[in-house]
């Protein structure tokens, strides 16, 4: 069976793993294709779309924008958007540019809790890719300050935590509709992080989503159970929304994700490709 994954982060933003080497370890883990779906850039999709070609690997362009929602974290993968398109790039730049703001906003919280870490350090972590809270985690660990990155968020870094600062400046409409403008499809990823309580709550949300022109759902994720997942393809059918899945692989940046196969027992059949395929014509 030919399998995939749709949804992974290079060193173009916060994963550890560059374009090249997350290709290389796609081809050693027998997967058919993979997508590069770096948060709010584009910027690794060059070197990986060379490294597919070499290695005989099928690369979907992909990208994973936040976006702003009252709970939980919303974020909205992009596939096949052409990557030249004016408006699309002009909000990539948006977003970057809150990114970028938020970063010492962080830094000036940490240290008024007495945690001083400069954006040097930070920096030096993140080889210049989009940083993000990940990599501030990680700087907080060599420091000594935490444990672990999970201590790092929990105490420190997540929604409501100590030194958060928030980010999304994009609506989840605005998001749809750049992606599609730029030929792309956009698809609402890994639902169990709306923290939604309900079925019902989950289920409203991907209606309105879906009346802005969302066109699939992130049904097979590393944190979705098997009853979770299933209710994403109920979701799916009865919004006819594409089905996609990933493992959202950082390398050492989430450890205990592995490619293609999440915590162990992911599997993500081509098919979820053929689909985005064919629905990237209907965009
Ligand atoms: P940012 O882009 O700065 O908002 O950070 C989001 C990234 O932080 C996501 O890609 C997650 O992988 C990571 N993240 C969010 N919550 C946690 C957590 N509790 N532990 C470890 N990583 C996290
Ligand atoms: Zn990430
Ligand atoms: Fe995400
Ligand atoms: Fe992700």
């Amino acid at each position: 069976m030919k399998t995939c994954d749709l949804h992974t982060h290079t060193t173009a933003s916060d994963g550890s793993d560059s374009p090249g080497q997350l290709v290389a370890k796609a081809q050693a883990a027998g997967l058919s294709a993979i997508a590069v779906t770096d948060h709010d850039t584009v910027s690794g999709l060059e070197e990986a779309g060379r490294a597919a070609k070499d290695r005989g690997i099928e690369l979907v362009p992909g990208v994973e924008l936040s976006v702003n929602f009252h709970k939980g974290n919303m974020h909205m993968l992009g596939y096949y958007m052409d990557v030249a398109n004016r408006r699309f790039l002009e909000v990539l730049e948006r977003v970057q540019g809150a990114r970028a703001r938020r970063n010492p906003k962080i830094l000036a919280l940490l240290d008024d809790l007495g945690l001083p870490i400069s954006m040097k350090e930070v920096e030096a972590l993140s080889k210049g890719g989009q940083i993000g809270r990940p990599h501030i985690a990680r700087a907080m660990v060599e420091k000594g300050y935490v444990k672990s990155v999970s201590e790092a968020f929990d105490k420190y870094l997540k929604r409501g935590a100590r030194a958060y600062a928030p980010k999304s400046i994009l609506s989840p409409g605005e998001a749809i509709e750049v992606l599609r403008g730029a030929k792309g499809v956009p698809v609402l990823a890994h639902p169990f992080s709306l923290m939604t309580s309900s079925q019902e709550e989950l289920d409203a949300i991907v209606f309105e989503l879906k009346e802005a022109g969302l066109m699939g759902i992130e049904c097979y994720y590393s944190e979705h159970d098997s009853a979770f997942t299933s209710m994403c393809l109920g979701l799916a059918r009865r919004y006819n929304l594409v089905v996609t899945g990933g493992s959202d692989y950082h390398g050492k940046a989430k450890p205990h994700i592995m490619l293609g196969k999440g915590r162990g027992n992911l599997v993500i059949p081509y098919e979820c490709v053929e689909a985005l395929k064919a629905a990237r014509a209907h965009v």
